[in-house]
C-alpha cells in the first residue's frame, strides 16, 4: 500500500515509520491518531500537508497506548502543532513512568533504550476513558496490549492501535509476549470482534478493509484457535 492513503469516510493513513502507522481522522476537528516514533514529526506534517490538509487545522492527537513506537513524536507534533495528546487514564502514568508497566514491556524503557531511541517521558494533557467521544468516535478501552490501550470506534470502523495487527490477510491480537495481559488481550480482541466492524485500522502492517477478516477472526477466537 502506497501511503498516504485513503481508508474510510474522514480517516487518511498517512504513513508507516519503523513499521508504525498513523492516521488522520478528517471531519470537524481532525486528530491525528498515533504519533510514530521520535524523529517523525517533520515527516508526519509533510504528509498531512501532502493530502491538501493544513496541519494547523488538527486540534488533538490522540495515543492508543504508550508505547515508544506511537507516542516518540507527540511532544514535537503537539508543540509544532498546537494541539493537546490525549491518551487513557491507565497509559497516562506509564507514559511518564513506562518502567512501571506490568510485564516484559518495561524492560524496554530500561536505559540505556530509551535514549538511544531518542524517547523521552511525556505528561499528556488530556486523560481519557471508555465511552468519551472524540466527535463522531466512541473511546473503547481494550486493555492487553497495555493497560491504557484504547480503540477509537465510528460505526462499522475502528482504530484498533495495538489490540489487533493485520498480517497475511489475518487479522489477531498482537504477540502474546508483547501484552502486558493476556486474558485481557484476549478479551479486547473478542470485544472489537463482535462489535460490527468491518474496517479495521491497526497500528502496525497494514489497514484492514476485508470485512471478511473480522468474522474469521471472530470465529478464530470463539473456537479458541487463537
Ligand atoms: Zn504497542
Amino acid at each position: 500500500m502506497n501511503y498516504p492513503c485513503r481508508i474510510a469516510d474522514d480517516v487518511v493513513a498517512l504513513g508507516r515509520w519503523w513499521g508504525v502507522l498513523v492516521y488522520l481522522v478528517l471531519g470537524a476537528k481532525p486528530v491525528l491518531v498515533d504519533a510514530g516514533p521520535s524523529g517523525h514529526a517533520r515527516k508526519i506534517i509533510d504528509a498531512i500537508r501532502s493530502i491538501g490538509i493544513s496541519p494547523s487545522t488538527i486540534t488533538g492527537i490522540v495515543l492508543t497506548h504508550f508505547d515508544y513506537d506511537h507516542s516518540g513524536s507527540a511532544q514535537e507534533l503537539s508543540q509544532e502543532l498546537n494541539a493537546p495528546v490525549s491518551i487513557h487514564k491507565a497509559d497516562a502514568s506509564l507514559l511518564m513512568r513506562p518502567q512501571e508497566c506490568p510485564g516484559l514491556r518495561r524492560f524496554l524503557y530500561h536505559p540505556p533504550i530509551p535514549r538511544l531511541l531518542r524517547w523521552r517521558p511525556l505528561q499528556a494533557d488530556i486523560e481519557l476513558s471508555s465511552g468519551d467521544t472524540l466527535g463522531d468516535w466512541k473511546v473503547l478501552h481494550t486493555p492487553g496490549h497495555t493497560p491504557g490501550s484504547i480503540s477509537l470506534v465510528r460505526g462499522t470502523v475502528g482504530l484498533v492501535g495495538d489490540a489487533l495487527v493485520y498480517r497475511n490477510c489475518q487479522l489477531r491480537p498482537n504477540v502474546w509476549h508483547l501484552s502486558t495481559n493476556h486474558a485481557q488481550e484476549l478479551a479486547s480482541a473478542k470485544m472489537l470482534a463482535n462489535s460490527g466492524l468491518q474496517i479495521v485500522l491497526p497500528g502496525h502492517y497494514a489497514p484492514s478493509t476485508d470485512p471478511s477478516a473480522v468474522d474469521r477472526l471472530a470465529r478464530r477466537l470463539a473456537h479458541g484457535s487463537i
